[in-house]
């Protein structure tokens, strides 16, 4: 089993119209002009899922935010982890604050939103992390391991599975965690996947993200066991997202 290798992700969020391909056709570009070396995936919204797809950029995967835990249904205005295959799309993100949040997703949705991506042979993205207040109170680990015991399936390995750890501090704010805090987390989040899936949770990625953007990414992905980032609103612009991308041109 070879570990996968970094990936760099962007989540789009509730961002961009059919004109915001033009981003990822220059993004390619760039890839294609200048290498990377890690992966590559942007998740936009559904609504430009074909979109995006359809560019069929060699050097850009395209992925989605989020899925129903049901494989199809009575579930208005939802989107199954099939159709979302169906698109063309790879991996799919669960779980984000976010949806947390906005949304009240509990472990037990995330989880099983996990399993109908898992199900449907994609890659689930499961996002997990401390609000500012659990951090004061000396909680982040507690939260963040918990958090990865409750959201994730009994059988994740790393075809199918990366864990997205982002503060909820760190989201859209421009505050990062310092490079040792972020360590800590990480390692923590490495050693419950290895108690839970052995060697196979020795190599399962784990990004780091929250104001992840050009200037902080290669110190940020330096940290050991952050094996790539999850970007938000640097991963809008090509230039902006390359140059996190880049940072891998120093780490290797
Ligand atoms: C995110 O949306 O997952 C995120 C990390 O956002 P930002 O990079 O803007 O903090």
């Amino acid at each position: 089993m070879t570990a996968p290798k970094a990936l760099v992700a962007g989540n789009w969020k509730m961002n961009g119209l059919k004109s915001a391909a033009a981003e990822i056709t220059k993004l390619n570009d760039l890839i294609d002009d200048n290498g990377a070396m890690c992966d590559v995936l942007i998740c936009p919204s559904f609504t430009l899922i074909s979109t995006l797809c359809d560019l069929n950029a060699d050097h850009v995967a395209i992925g989605a935010q989020d899925c129903h835990a049901n494989a199809s249904g009575a579930h208005t205005g939802d989107i199954s982890a099939a159709m979302i295959k169906d698109l063309g799309c790879g991996h799919i993100i669960v779980g984000h604050s976010e949806r947390r949040a906005d949304h009240g997703e509990s472990n037990d949705t995330v989880k099983a939103k996990a399993i109908a991506v898992q199900k449907s042979g994609l890659m689930a993205i499961i996002c997990v992390g401390e609000t500012i207040e659990e951090r004061k109170a000396g909680e982040a680990l507690n939260v963040v391991t918990n958090q990865v015991r409750a959201s994730i399936p009994g059988d994740a390995v790393i075809e199918n599975t990366i864990i997205a750890y982002e503060p909820v501090w760190a989201i859209g704010s421009g505050l990062t965690p310092t490079a040792a805090d972020v360590e800590e987390v990480h390692k923590a989040v490495r050693d419950v996947l290895i108690e839970r899936f052995g060697v196979g949770g020795s190599q399962i990625n784990i990004l780091y993200g929250g104001s992840v953007k050009a200037s902080n990414a290669h110190e940020l992905m330096s940290v050991p066991n952050v094996n790539g980032a999850l970007v938000g609103g640097a991963s809008l612009k090509a230039d902006d997202f390359y140059g996190i991308i880049s940072a891998y041109d120093q780490i290797g």
